[in-house]
């Protein structure tokens, strides 16, 4: 066992002796275990299994389905299914040892065994003592496959150790215990923070960010039923109108706490700008810049329609279609090219062209910089040294170094490096050196297979630099 301080094994004494469980921990800790259940469904009769309730459902295998009598909602699971490991739920309660925050980390699992639920007891595995910023596991912590901390709620506690993670600290998200929050919080900077609300309207919250960071924002989300947005307080805290702070008109409050909206949701519905739920959550899984791409061009409500109508449809896929079209410069209002039949066959085409003409630019930019940095053009009586004239000069020199420059063509076409061929007078078609330069400075010079060059070749270019590019 690891060795614990004397004054850590007295903390983790004196919580052991003097904070009790709370009254309601038991109920909490039931309720919990609840949710870990299915309802079965066998030749067309749900029966829940919590409850044991039979009831008729249109609902399929592998759907979620509310039983009419104790009102949970599990997935439907046909009568042989055998064996299922539930999620393992942490629970987590609050407690105050003089001064000092105490959290405490407890995990519960839940299986099913051949139509039966067996749940472990509420197994305590870790304690934060916030103030002074110490975290300690129990024996019951291990390290699972990928490293990630597992839980044997089934083990009995033996030995504490302080938890040093240089990487992550101990986890404080789950399901908080709320009954005790309001009378613990009384007194303190928390009095207000509404979070004995918020624990108990959230399945998981991170309390020792609520109390790391005591956003006036937390409050204020919390009264005004925003729960969901509740759990990102420090994008909402800010001052001033309903519209400030959320990013859309006041009209859309009651529709927001309504529907417990999160923050994809608030989003899309600042493009969307309608009061429908269930578009909004279909909505939500598309990526947020693709969605405001697109509805520069369309409603979303014709989007979804056009989405539907695909047997597969790629979101990825249409976004850079979308890109291509804006590229082309063709007609984003013409439905034909806004909403193709084909877009795998439509994205190929216009990516081809798409390639074609940004080689064109890449071209003709390269052919400017060139007349720009032709002033550069230095030589002695051995070498050398010349701006890249074409993306052929570009290719050919790539070649015969093996090397990639060629990857350069792009930067240097938008004059983001500048880069030269040093040759010998003797040998002009022969390449020799790359450089690049940036800002006037050469900040790479390269003979073939990327190996550095010699002193006689060094002295010129450091001539050239100081002469040519410095003067420049
Ligand atoms: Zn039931």
């Amino acid at each position: 066992m690891a060795y614990l301080k004397k004054r850590y094994r007295e903390i983790i004494e004196r919580i052991d002796k003097e904070l009790k469980l709370p009254k309601g921990w038991s109920y909490f800790v039931k309720k919990e275990a609840q949710k870990d259940n299915f309802i079965i469904k066998s030749k067309g009769i749900c029966t829940c299994g919590n409850c044991k309730t039979e009831f008729k459902s249109e609902k399929k295998i592998n759907e979620r389905e509310k039983c009419p009598k104790c009102k949970k909602e599990y997935l439907i699971k046909r009568s042989n299914y055998q064996w299922h490991i539930f999620e393992p739920r942490t629970l987590i309660l609050l407690d105050k040892l003089d001064e000092n925050w105490i959290i405490r980390l407890f995990q519960m699992e839940s299986r099913y065994v051949n139509g039966k639920v067996y749940h472990s007891k509420a197994a305590e595995y870790g304690r934060v003592i916030l103030n002074e910023k110490l975290e300690f596991v129990n024996n019951r912590l291990y390290s699972g496959m990928w490293g990630y901390g597992k839980v044997n709620t089934y083990a009995e506690v033996k030995a504490w150790r302080e938890y040093k993670s240089s990487y992550q600290s101990l986890s404080t998200y789950g399901k908080v215990f709320h009954n005790n929050l309001k009378e613990l919080f009384k007194d303190t900077e928390y009095k207000y923070s509404q979070l004995w609300t918020l624990a108990k309207k959230e399945d998981e919250i991170d309390l020792s960010y609520y109390l790391n960071n005591n956003f006036p924002s937390t409050e204020m989300l919390i009264k005004m039923g925003l729960y969901k947005l509740a759990l990102c307080p420090k994008t909402f805290n800010k001052k001033g109108s309903f519209e400030k702070i959320f990013g859309i008109n006041k009209c859309y409050y009651n529709f927001m706490k309504k529907n417990n909206i999160d923050i994809d949701e608030l989003n899309i519905l600042k493009l969307y700008k309608r009061k429908d739920i269930k578009k909004i959550k279909y909505l939500k899984q598309f990526r947020l810049e693709h969605l405001a791409k697109i509805s520069k061009y369309m409603t979303l409500d014709k989007f979804i329609e056009f989405a539907i109508s695909k047997r597969k449809f790629d979101m990825d896929m249409y976004s850079d279609y979308i890109g291509f079209l804006e590229d082309l410069e063709l007609d984003l209002k013409d439905k034909s090219n806004l909403f193709p039949e084909d877009v795998k066959a439509e994205h190929d085409k216009y990516q081809e062209q798409v390639a074609v003409r940004s080689n064109e630019i890449t071209k003709r930019n390269i052919e400017k910089r060139y007349k720009q940095l032709e002033e550069n053009i230095f030589s002695n009586n051995k070498y050398f040294i010349i701006p890249a004239k074409s993306i052929e000069a570009l290719e050919d020199e790539s070649k015969q170094q093996r090397n990639c420059v060629r990857t350069y063509a792009k930067r240097y076409s938008k004059g983001e490096c500048d880069i030269y061929f040093m040759r010998e007078r003797n040998n002009p078609n022969k390449s020799l050196v790359t450089v690049e330069v940036k800002n006037n400075k050469v900040v790479q010079s390269r003979i073939k297979c990327n190996k550095d060059i010699n002193k006689s070749q060094q002295k010129f270019l450091d001539k050239w630099e100081d002469k040519i590019l410095n003067v420049a």
